[in-house]
Order: C-alpha cells, then sequence, then structure tokens
C-alpha cells in the first residue's frame, strides 16, 4: 500500500508538469508569432518607399512675395523666409500641403525675442514649431514661431490652412520662418509648387525670391 502511494505521487507530478510544459510552448509559440507580427507592423512601413513628392506650396498667403535663404552653418536644404515687402513678424504661416499635425509645441527653449524686445535673450532650437505629415514619408518642418502654435498634435490641416505666426522664438537672430522638407526623415531640397528652390548647400549665402501659389485649400 505504501509503496502505491509513493509510486502514484511523482506521476501525478509528471502529468502535471507535462500540461504546464505544454501550456508554457503553446504561450510561447503565440509569443513568437506575435513578435513577429509586431516586427512586420513596425518594419513593413520602414521598407516600403517614399511616395511621390506632394505639390507642396510655400507656407505663406498667396501672391506674397518671400525671399528664402541659405547661409554657412545653416544645414543643406534649410530655408529661412523673409517677406520682401513689411515686418516679418506675426505674418501667417501656412500649412504646404495637407497632412496631420505631428509636432506643435516647444524645441529647445522660446528665449525672450519679441516684437517689443527683438535683440532679447536668444533660445535654443526651433522654439514653437509645427510638424506636419503628408503621407508617403513626407514632412514639412516651420520653427521659431511667434505663439503657440494654432494647430495641435494629431489635428488634420488642408493646404492653406493657418497654423501659426512668424516669430523669433528659438535660436534665431531675427524674425523669420525657418521651414524643411523631409522624405523618409531625411531632409530634402525644398520645391513649391513644383519648382525646386535650388538651396541645396549652406556652403554659402544664397537666396531667391518666390511668390506663393498657396491659394486653393487642397482636402484634409
Ligand atoms: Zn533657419
Amino acid at each position: 500500500m505504501l509503496g502505491a502511494v509513493t509510486t502514484g505521487h511523482p506521476s501525478r507530478l509528471r502529468t502535471r508538469c507535462h500540461v504546464r510544459s505544454r501550456t508554457a510552448r503553446a504561450v510561447l509559440a503565440l509569443g513568437a508569432v506575435g513578435a513577429v507580427l509586431a516586427i512586420a507592423v513596425v518594419v513593413g512601413p520602414l521598407l516600403r518607399p517614399p511616395g511621390p513628392r506632394p505639390l507642396f506650396q510655400l507656407p505663406v498667403p498667396c501672391g506674397e512675395t518671400w525671399q528664402l535663404g541659405t547661409y554657412p552653418g545653416h544645414d543643406d536644404y534649410d530655408v529661412d523666409l523673409f517677406p520682401t515687402e513689411g515686418e516679418a513678424w506675426g505674418q501667417p504661416v501656412l500649412a504646404s500641403y495637407a497632412g496631420t499635425v505631428t509636432e506643435a509645441g516647444i524645441n529647445g527653449s522660446l528665449g525672450r525675442r519679441t516684437p517689443d524686445n527683438p535683440d532679447g535673450p536668444r533660445g535654443r532650437g526651433g522654439g514653437y514649431w509645427v510638424k506636419i505629415d503628408h503621407g508617403g514619408k513626407w514632412e514639412t518642418q516651420y520653427l521659431h514661431l511667434l505663439e503657440p502654435p494654432l494647430v495641435r498634435v494629431g489635428q488634420g490641416v488642408a493646404q492653406g490652412d493657418q497654423i501659426g505666426r512668424v516669430g523669433s522664438t528659438g535660436n534665431s537672430g531675427a524674425p523669420h520662418l525657418h521651414y524643411e522638407q523631409r522624405r523618409g526623415r531625411q531632409k530634402v531640397e525644398t520645391y513649391f509648387d513644383g519648382q525646386p528652390s535650388d538651396i541645396t548647400h549652406d556652403d554659402r549665402e544664397y537666396t531667391v525670391t518666390r511668390t506663393s501659389n498657396n491659394c486653393v485649400r487642397g482636402q484634409p
């Protein structure tokens, strides 16, 4: 009798261990499938090539002529925009193309350069800024805005929607709009209304004037 009890006990244990290990294998298998799916979801879009270039427009109102420029130490492809008429302070900044806002806040620090104190302490980075995702891995960035952006993260914008006003927050010498176009997170030459800006290097000072054709609001 005693022998029957002692042999029965280990066999029950073995059965339970067997069940437990089968469950563990199933959980591991499910985990592996989940991990593969998660990797596919994350990596798949990264491997997909960028879509065609959206028909970006100057980020300023229809018919206005602005100076586009760069200077040594800026960064290849970065564009600084200044109006050719009137004050830069407070000018409307418009979405270049329809998309979804992915950044709307403060980059770096604001500093204290205002219309009343244009030579106040300089901030760091982009100051008040907005980033828009246009789909197909295309993005635009708008820096040094005067005030908190007029849009919020997750908001859909149409081409021509006002997203802020020109200012001098962040690391900015004078009121202007710093603007970038990105494809697959890499900066690329800016195009406006289908025409390249010719701003491709920051090895010398270079300016060009363009008139905005940001006239017809696109679909959100
Ligand atoms: Zn700039």
